[in-house]
């Protein structure tokens, strides 16, 4: 039995082992590694790929959220729309910058913000709303889009997860995620589907003013060297290094996105007459992860220490929704009497699907014999029931 991680970046990064090790060796000897030509060059290259005018690398997806938020000048007393089913990274920077997460629900096929939510938790106070494009699949942006402008909001997108994911607009024109709200968060944390050998993220946005913001606040606030035009400002820089080694992998995210379609479409094949639910594919799904539900919190625990006994990894993303995290009880016990109670039970989707939802190992250097070993132990597991059933 060959065990099968849940991920595995060598295979990836062997690969590119000579581009990678002459990107490296051209930043070593260029004397020159925070914010030169390196980072200015995949700025360019990145703002292209999202179909966009302007790339701000930064030091991670976290900080990405935060710098966007405070370039809108989002602080005290506003509030943020957003979900709580992707981990707290939207909570935290909604936090830090001063302002209120309010959260809404989720459709239970798709994982994502689902609109028809949004107006019941829009106050005089809400300033932004925060979807998430979560595993790889784009949110409903253009109901959301048509909310936001109802209302005069803007759109942060979190894109950390759906570098390459598109959509077909109305007129027939290809969308990339990037390019579907005011400003939108990057990151390229190494297992992400563009991603670095170490920390990195980006903003990016078509708006020039927006864009100088995120700049100056990447940097001390600086407006130029030594001379502080901002307050509030962070040290959040891409490194010179991280920059050239994205550069030699973005050229190939398509074809990586397109081998993570065709092995999620393998599992969809291959799990079909399980008892899970499997996600809906749409084109321009770039699955970052692949996330099957299971009936019940017991079958889908179970199934996973089977998988483990197989020697297959797999994970939960994520176990608890940030409004059920205690860390935040005190933050989310409405000062302002204008936020509902966000409490247990005040999201039923999103808690149910915390319960139930299991990530399989998804990555683009994952072979069929593999993806077929996995859905060879599901089938096992689900056999193994049935006959105790009986
Ligand atoms: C990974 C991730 C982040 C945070 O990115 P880091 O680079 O790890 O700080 C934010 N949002 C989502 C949806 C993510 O998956």
């Amino acid at each position: 039995m060959t065990t099968i991680p849940f991920g595995d970046l060598r295979r990836q990064n062997t690969g590119l082992h000579d581009e990678l090790n002459a990107a490296l060796l051209r930043v070593l000897e260029s004397g020159w590694y925070i914010l030169g030509s390196e980072v200015a060059a995949f700025e360019h290259e990145f703002a292209a790929f999202c179909g966009v005018q302007y790339c701000i690398g930064v030091a991670s997806g976290a900080e990405a959220l935060y710098l966007a938020l405070a370039a809108l000048g989002i602080g005290t007393n506003d509030e943020v729309i957003t979900v709580s089913n992707a981990c707290t990274y939207q909570t935290e920077a909604i936090l830090q910058a001063g302002a209120h997460p309010v959260f809404v629900d989720v459709y239970l096929s798709t994982h994502n913000l689902d609109p028809a939510r949004i107006a019941a938790a829009i106050t005089p106070r809400t300033r932004a709303i925060m979807p998430v494009h979560l595993y790889g699949r784009l949110a409903d942006m253009e109901a959301i889009n048509r909310i936001a402008s109802a209302y005069g909001l803007a759109i942060v997108e979190d894109a950390a997860q759906a570098h390459g994911a598109w959509r077909v607009d109305a007129a027939g024109q290809p969308q990339q995620a990037g390019s579907l709200g005011t400003l939108a968060c990057f990151s390229f944390y190494p297992t992400k589907n563009l991603g670095a050998l170490g920390d990195g993220g980006a903003v990016v946005t078509n708006n020039e003013q927006l864009a100088e913001q995120v700049r100056r606040l990447r940097q001390y606030g600086w407006g130029s060297k030594y001379i502080t035009a901002e307050r509030g400002g962070r040290n959040s820089r891409l490194d010179e290094l991280q920059a050239a080694l994205l550069r030699v992998k973005l050229p190939h995210v398509s074809a990586w996105n397109d081998a993570r379609r065709e092995r999620a479409a393998w599992y969809t094949d291959l799990l079909r007459d399980t008892p899970l639910s499997l996600p809906p594919d749409e084109p321009g799904h770039v699955y970052h992860l692949y996330v099957v539900v299971a009936e019940d919190k017991a079958q889908r625990d179970a199934l996973r220490e089977h998988l483990k006994a197989a020697g297959i990894g797999s994970a939960i993303h994520y176990p608890v929704p940030s409004h059920l995290q205690p860390v935040y009880s005190e933050w989310l016990t409405p000062q302002q009497p204008t936020i509902r109670p966000q409490g247990a039970g005040t999201l039923p989707y999103t808690e149910d699907l915390a319960h139930r939802i299991l990530s399989l190992p998804l990555y683009p250097e994952l072979t069929h014999a593999e993806v077929a070993q996995v859905a060879a132990a599901i089938h096992a597991f689900f056999d193994a029931q049935a006959q105790v059933e009986h």
